[in-house]
């Protein structure tokens, strides 16, 4: 079987697999391919894959000759002509908001398997590309916010006057939330926490920050550690609550989400007027429409001396170990439909396998892209 590793577009600067997984590969029976200058950007030359057993080979040979196809990103159109229509593509690729793309790639026959859509068990932790990617999302906004904002983050002492410590505000207390509470915590803030889950209270208490209480929360326990849709008047109270804790703040990181769905706007225009000038907001949401009414996505917006950035590709500017974690996310969900023999093996009976798989047969095979693609058609 050939496994072959693409080279993503311009600004993207991550790599799926890094020569020493595309090594682990060949112990898995397969061959692996690759297109030059893949693994550039995130320091690994073209000598450095084949040196670990891999052959270089042009894009076109690639996307033409290999049974697996790993693409961070979505294929273009171009690129999907070249593509053999048995093929099986790995990366992440948003199904529920690219759910067009992806009835293309159904009709193309092609089987994807998009990992931000693995259910979030135990079992999938291992190859969590969520999880891998946003600790970065989290950890790089608080540093990006760090060097544009114009104080120290740290209490100081000294003998010119004593600083006192940057107040940070960080809205979703998830994956990327708890690293940006953490690093904050390092880099000697204050910092303050909005969640809708209870269950975050403890998480966030145990990095020494506050947690924000706004009663009368929907019960999210059986949402699988998401979020769940709140009622009209809890928004309202939490709006209040959030407008009160940001015109004390010099940064906000906001990481708000629930799956599937536009991110929850939860600070206005009028709340970014009241801000201090100097003070900045990290939208981590960007991508899915921000929860900060002033974000433009991978845009920073200057709003009343406010900076809002809306970076919604924080991994791809740590392109090493964001890459190395995401390479060793892809090898443990390629050896679950890799046999002993180094041949495709999709069992659809593992729940990893079926939860990860949107297309396959000429089908879109997800529920959840199934609803959204019928409920899409039944509008229009
Ligand atoms: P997550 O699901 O683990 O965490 C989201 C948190 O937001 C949850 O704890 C949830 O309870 C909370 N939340 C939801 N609605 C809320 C509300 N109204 N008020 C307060 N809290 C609320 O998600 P994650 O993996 O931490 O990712 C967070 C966000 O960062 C997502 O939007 C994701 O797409 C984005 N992300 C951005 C980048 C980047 O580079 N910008 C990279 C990775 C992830």
């Amino acid at each position: 079987m050939i496994i072959g590793l693409l080279k993503e577009t311009e600004t993207e600067k991550r790599v799926s697999i890094l020569p020493d997984v595309a090594g682990n590969l060949l112990k898995l029976k397969a061959e692996v391919w690759f297109e030059a200058d893949a693994g550039l950007n995130a320091f690994q030359t073209n000598n450095d894959y084949v040196a670990a057993g891999a052959f270089l080979k042009s894009r076109s040979e690639i996307l033409s000759g290999a049974d697996v196809l790993l693409s961070i990103h979505p294929l273009s159109s171009t690129d999907l002509v070249a593509v053999k229509p048995t093929a099986v593509v790995v990366g992440v690729y948003q199904p529920l908001f690219n759910f067009i793309s992806m009835t293309h790639w159904a009709e193309k026959g092609m089987t994807t398997f998009s990992l931000d859509m693995l259910p979030r068990t135990t079992r999938a932790q291992a190859m969590d590309v969520l999880s891998s990617q946003a600790n970065i999302a989290g950890y790089k906004a608080v540093l990006v916010a760090a060097s544009v904002f114009p104080k120290y983050f740290p209490m100081l002492m000294t003998a010119a006057g004593s600083i006192s410590p940057a107040k940070v505000l960080v809205i979703g207390a998830g994956v990327a939330g708890l690293q940006a509470i953490a690093t904050a915590k390092r880099l000697g803030a204050v910092v303050e926490v909005f969640d809708t889950r209870a269950a975050s209270k403890e998480e966030v208490m145990s990095l020494g920050a506050k947690f924000v209480e706004v009663e009368g929360a929907a019960d999210a326990s059986k949402a699988g550690g998401y979020a769940v849709e709140q009622t009209e008047e809890y928004k309202l109270k939490q709006k209040q609550r959030i407008h009160e804790a940001i015109v004390k703040a010099d940064i906000v990181i906001t990481t708000a989400q629930i799956p599937g769905k536009k991110a929850p706007l939860l600070i206005t225009k009028t709340m970014v007027e009241e801000m201090r000038k100097g003070s900045i907001i990290v939208d981590l949401a960007a991508a899915t429409g921000g929860n900060c009414e002033v974000t433009k996505n991978n845009e920073t917006v200057v709003h009343h001396g406010v900076s809002i950035i809306g970076n919604s590709n924080l991994p791809s500017t740590m392109p090493a170990d964001a890459s190395k974690l995401y390479g060793k996310n892809v090898f443990n969900f390629l050896k679950l439909i890799i046999d002993a023999e180094g041949k495709l093996n999709l069992n659809f009976e593992d729940d990893l396998v079926k939860g990860a798989c949107i297309t396959h047969a000429k089908k879109i095979v997800n529920d959840r892209v199934n609803e959204i693609v019928n409920k899409t058609a039944a509008t229009n």
